[in-house]
């Protein structure tokens, strides 16, 4: 039995067994050696309505332990390319500081990136992309393939201008992302304000509503991420509220007339060899989500965003 290859690699183990960690890879803090992190960031502060994100780490561990090592449409294993592990949670000693604990998050990702390593993480809510560009983007900026329901560029709501419907603008403010190079994906529902995203179209970004992707079709809607995107650093964000709540409706802000689940998997395997540097899945809730599909999914769509990271850090280390 010990010779058997389930039980020498903790990955081929049987799935259900053992404490969960991101897609089963190892758990460690020490960075040293390693390309990619799977990061937690329970933190959900920033949130505006239903809460809950900060428990969407941990039902994400628990449900990715369904995925396997392959991914079946392009065949890249990410766990043979780059040395991926799970370093944990960038959780703050202060949670009930917004600002403050957004700072927390954003040292916690600048000693992964100055440590080389690239970030995948799982939200929290949107408020945490903000610190992982701080983290990320200080030494220049980087574009940005969104996929939301919402464009998360507001401002100040109710004394606040952290929460998470308005890290976008912070992020192109500080200097960290370039609204140029930045693609909105899946925009739609109800608003108070019919300018409410104005900073969007006023800064340059590109916002595709849902209406305009079912226009353009998949290939269509690929074609003009990757014109937006270019060459330079990307980041893929990943709000599950773009999904139809039919698929995730374990959300804090669930708006009907969205992606599917399927529709978002081609989406992002068609940014394949862009030159990524990070991805997240935010908004993930698990006390709105029953069933664990939502974390399921979102885990799901953790992978799809590793494959493609992986894809793009193995071909940096090539080069
Ligand atoms: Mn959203
Ligand atoms: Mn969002």
């Amino acid at each position: 039995m010990a010779d058997d290859p389930e039980f020498t690699d903790p990955m081929e183990r049987p799935r259900y067994t053992g404490i969960s960690t991101f897609m089963r890879t190892p758990y460690t803090e020490d960075l040293s050696g390693l390309d990619i992190g799977l990061i937690g960031v329970p933190f959900d502060a920033g949130t505006t309505n239903r809460p809950g994100a900060r428990h969407g780490p941990r039902e994400m561990r628990n449900q990715s332990t369904l995925l396997r090592k392959v991914h079946q449409g392009t065949g890249i294993a990410p766990f043979d390319i780059c040395r991926v592990a799970d370093i944990g949670d960038a959780w703050v000693q202060r949670p009930f500081d917004l600002e403050g604990g957004l700072e927390e998050i954003a040292v916690f990702f600048k000693r992964v990136h100055d440590a080389g390593v690239v970030p995948v993480s799982a939200g929290g809510d949107h408020s945490i992309t903000l610190p992982v560009f701080r983290g990320i983007a200080r030494d220049r900026p980087v574009g940005m393939v969104h996929f939301d329901a919402h464009c998360d560029t507001g401002d100040d709501y109710l004394g606040s201008r952290f929460h998470h419907g308005a890290p976008f603008r912070r992020a192109v403010e500080e200097g960290l992302l370039d609204p140029r190079r930045t693609i909105q994906i899946g925009i739609r529902g109800t608003v108070n304000d019919p300018d409410v995203w104005k900073f969007s179209h006023d800064s340059g970004m590109r916002v595709v509503t849902m209406e305009e992707f079912h226009e353009m079709g998949i290939k269509g809607v690929i074609e003009e991420a990757r014109r937006v995107a270019g060459d330079g650093p990307t980041y893929i964000s990943f709000d599950v509220d773009g999904l139809d709540p039919a698929f995730a409706p374990g959300t804090g802000t669930p708006e009907i007339g969205g992606l599917t689940t399927f529709e978002a998997q081609m989406m992002i395997r068609g940014l394949r060899g862009l030159n990524l540097v990070g991805g997240d899945v935010v908004e993930v809730s698990p006390p709105f989500d029953p069933s664990g599909n939502t974390a399921l999914v979102g885990a799901s769509l953790m992978f799809e965003i590793l494959c493609m990271v992986a894809d793009a850090v193995a071909a940096r280390k090539a080069s």
